[in-house]
């Protein structure tokens, strides 16, 4: 392991000498010996762009309805979580981890795990939110602005109360970016976020998008797409199809993916396998605040 960390490293500074753009060469041909003497001309013209990639973690908030005021999920999956960012670090990708808010009561409540979130967070990671509103049913986090579901027994808070807690979990005190349900987007987004997170239906189409500016909730908010992958589906994508996204992406787009809390706890072996091809072209994904940060 310690010699695998001074490899990482020597590729760190070698990766970080230089301009200090994150780049991935493409248009490589996997020649045969006979043709490696051409191999060294062909270099010089291949292609370098710089590739915008994140990486999301959708944090739930229950496994059955009835939990919303408890910590059960992030008690029954925190090991997942710990795990997965375990490999993200140990392959140099960075996270951007969001949360329901009983992922951010479960930190509060227990200063050493919010300390390795900050630890987390120091290393690249992000701490951002997540958010099932009403209309997500069963799967709903308890909060809700809509006042027809105030009186309901699993109702938790507003927006409002939500951010109280969350906002208490990056350093800066500041949640930047949400991924928030559809049909609730425009009612619930919560205040102060300015970076959304959307897509996962459509498999493809979500994988590669241009950021959009929109407004939800009376807010002015900057979207990235993201396409599932990492734990089945017919509606996820596959590694080959990743692939496909990062040869073909165009400078202003950005890749995005995104699965779930438990789902490196269950199989971790396509989200290994993405690790593996990722360091095999050296692509260092990053958080989607620093890659929104930019537009
Ligand atoms: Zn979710």
């Amino acid at each position: 392991m310690k010699f695998l960390n001074i490899f990482l490293l020597i590729i760190a500074l070698f990766t970080f000498s230089g301009c200090g753009i994150q780049s991935v060469q493409t248009g490589v041909d996997n020649k045969d010996d006979a043709e490696q003497s051409f191999q060294d001309d062909e270099t010089v013209l291949q292609e370098e762009k710089e590739v915008d990639f994140f990486i999301a973690v959708h944090l739930d908030p229950v496994m059955a309805v009835g939990e919303q005021d408890t910590t059960l999920r992030p008690d029954r999956y925190w090991k997942s979580v710990v795990d997965t960012v375990a490999a993200a670090d140990e392959y140099g990708q960075k996270l951007s981890l969001l949360m329901n808010p009983q992922w951010g009561s479960y930190l509060l409540e227990n200063q050493v795990l919010l300390n390795l979130a900050r630890e987390w967070e120091v290393g690249g990671h992000e701490l951002g939110m997540h958010y099932h509103g009403p209309e997500m049913s069963t799967k709903w986090s308890g909060y809700s602005n809509q006042l027809r579901f105030f009186p309901d027994p699993n109702f938790q808070g507003t927006t409002a109360d939500a951010m109280i807690i969350m906002n208490q979990i990056p350093a800066d005190g500041q949640i930047k970016t949400c991924t928030v349900n559809d049909a609730d987007a425009p009612y619930e987004f919560p205040e102060g976020v300015v970076y959304s997170t959307d897509g996962g239906l459509y498999g493809y189409e979500d994988l590669i998008s241009t950021p959009e500016s929109l407004r939800l909730n009376g807010q002015e908010v900057l979207q990235v797409l993201h396409a599932k992958y990492g734990e089945g589906g017919k509606d996820a994508v596959t590694l080959e199809e990743i692939k496909q996204a990062i040869d073909g992406v165009e400078e202003g787009e950005v890749i995005g993916i995104v699965f779930h809390d438990k789902a490196f706890g269950n199989d971790p072996t396509d989200i290994l396998e993405l690790f593996d091809y990722l360091e095999e072209i050296e692509l260092e994904t990053k958080s989607v605040k620093e890659i929104l940060a930019a537009y």
